[in-house]
């Protein structure tokens, strides 16, 4: 391993073929990236970025001199066969919880390769003649290390989160900013302090250690109070952060292709994090200082309460569905559980058969990751042209018949515009009580939502209860179109 770490330290960049190539490869990520931004060149975008990674993994493999190159085949094929048979087998609403472990793992990545550079910098090729570690090794070292584990055990909490291995509820430590503030503040004294020290020993080897171990501990404590809305920005805020630690290990590993992707990663992680703060109503710098905004007396709860409801069946709803001129449906994370996308999209067709427009609303946090339902949808062969972001949107539920609720359900609550005690308070939430009908379709009366609170819209005059699962809901509801 470390043999194989060191020949990549060597760097091929004397080579100007290796160089073209990593360029390449680059160009292919930034393309990839370009593709991904609209759900009609997400496809071509992708194959770009297969295209880039072949080639930066190629040149790496064939341009360095790698001592064992058996150990590296074995590696590969082992790693392969675990991601074939994850990637066939993971269910679309586990997607955000296997991108949360895989960020862990490059966290991990960057720890280890900043420890093996630490403990045999000759074979990085990261020392001087008198074989002291250089001030800039030292400082890409130390950041590397501080960035992995803060992605290692930030991922792994969120991890846990996402898959209802822990609470979503944020867990708030009393005097968090102060002890936030307080370890980030030492991380960069450390790594200051190691940078500078050229003492070796047990002496630097503790800053090391201490540099490792807190930077573990901050992950853990910047992520544990992030309540249930603000999810979405830390798991785009975790990929930024696995982007750099890629880019520093590419740093002592004298990787250009590396240094680029990580980069890419971090910038566009970073990015995404930015618009979907702004989405959601929510401070930037609060949410990465670790839920900085969240409210101590903020509540969750609610979904045992009794109060009166209507419930009705299928085939009410398909006789009013009948009668309406415009519809709108807001899909949710439920919509993904039962895959109910392709029913929906027959219902669909159905209602415009019969003169219905119909409209699909889409919240930028709804389902369990970005783009959650513009991609079940776009699999189901929704045309984009139906499919309206928020802000777009939100105005015409005061015109609408019927707002279709299937799914859903932060997402419409009013608690975000009405409830200071709410986790889910000032995210923005479509109007639904502004259309004259809501028929809301979830199993049980129960259930509640990711941010785990009781919701208003189901006591409405105007709404009706479609309890049931949702694929059973749409397809019972075709029938009765039909
Ligand atoms: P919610 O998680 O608020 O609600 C899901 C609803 O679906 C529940 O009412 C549930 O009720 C219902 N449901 C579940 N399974 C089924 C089923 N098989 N058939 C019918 N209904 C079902 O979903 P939203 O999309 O409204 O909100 C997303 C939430 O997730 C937000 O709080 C967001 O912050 C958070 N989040 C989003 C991420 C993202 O990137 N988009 C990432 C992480 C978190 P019942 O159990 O009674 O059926």
């Amino acid at each position: 391993m470390l043999s194989f770490l060191a020949s990549a330290a060597n760097g091929a960049a004397a080579n100007p073929w290796v160089a073209i190539a990593y360029l390449v490869a680059g160009v292919l990520f930034i393309l990839a990236l370009r593709g991904l931004s609209s759900p009609s060149s997400s496809r071509a975008g992708n194959r770009f970025g297969m295209l880039g990674m072949l080639i930066a993994v190629i040149t790496t493999l064939v341009t360095h001199d790698i001592a064992n190159i058996a150990e590296i085949g074995i590696a590969i094929f082992l790693g392969g066969i675990v991601g074939f048979t994850i990637a066939r087998r993971i269910a679309m609403t586990a997607m955000p919880e296997l991108v949360a472990a895989f960020h862990s793992l490059v966290g991990m990545a960057a720890v280890l390769v900043g420890l093996a550079a630490w403990l045999n910098p000759g074979a990085f090729g990261i020392t001087d003649a008198a074989g002291q570690i250089f001030l800039a090794s030292r400082i890409e070292l130390g950041l590397g290390i501080a960035i992995g584990a803060i992605t290692f055990s930030g991922s792994v909490i969120a991890f846990l989160k996402l898959s209802g291995r822990m609470s979503g509820a944020p867990i708030l430590l009393p005097m968090r900013h102060v002890i936030n503030l307080g370890a980030l503040l030492a991380i960069i004294g450390l790594v200051g302090a190691y940078a500078i020290s050229g003492a070796g020993g047990a002496g630097e080897g503790m800053l090391v250690v201490w540099i490792t171990l807190l930077a573990f501990a901050i992950g853990f404590l910047l992520i544990i109070p992030i309540g249930g809305a603000d999810m979405p920005v830390v798991v785009s805020m975790l990929n930024s952060y696995s982007g750099w630690a890629a880019a520093a290990m590419g740093f002592t590993l004298g990787n250009t292709a590396m240094i680029i992707t990580g980069a890419l990663v971090g910038s566009s992680g970073a990015i995404l994090s930015y618009i979907m703060c702004r989405a959601m109503n929510r401070s930037f710098i609060s949410v990465i200082a670790g839920g900085f905004g969240a409210e101590d007396g903020a509540q969750s709860g609610g979904g045992g309460e009794q109060r009166p409801y209507k419930q009705g069946s299928a085939d009410d709803a398909a006789f009013m569905l009948e009668q309406a001129e415009k519809v709108i449906v807001i899909p949710g994370y439920g919509m993904a559980v039962a895959q109910a996308q392709h029913a929906l999209r027959e219902m669909c067709d159905l209602l415009e058969e019969k003169g219905v427009e119909v409209k699909f609303a889409i919240h930028p946090v709804a389902g369990r990751m970005p783009g959650h339902m513009n991609v079940l949808l776009a699999e189901a062969a929704v045309p984009y042209d139906k499919v309206f972001e928020l802000e777009d949107i939100n105005s015409e539920f005061a015109q609408c018949d019927v707002a279709f609720i299937i799914g859903a359900n932060d997402v419409v609550n009013p608690a975000a515009k009405t409830d200071k005690s709410s986790p889910i308070y000032g995210m923005p939430v479509f109007d639904v009580d502004k259309a004259k009908q809501v028929f809301f379709i979830k199993r049980s009366m129960g259930g509640v939502g990711y941010a785990g609170v009781d919701n208003d819209v189901f006591y409405m005059d105007q709404t009706m209860m479609l309890l049931s699962d949702a694929k059973k809901m749409v397809e019972e509801i075709v029938k009765g179109l039909d």
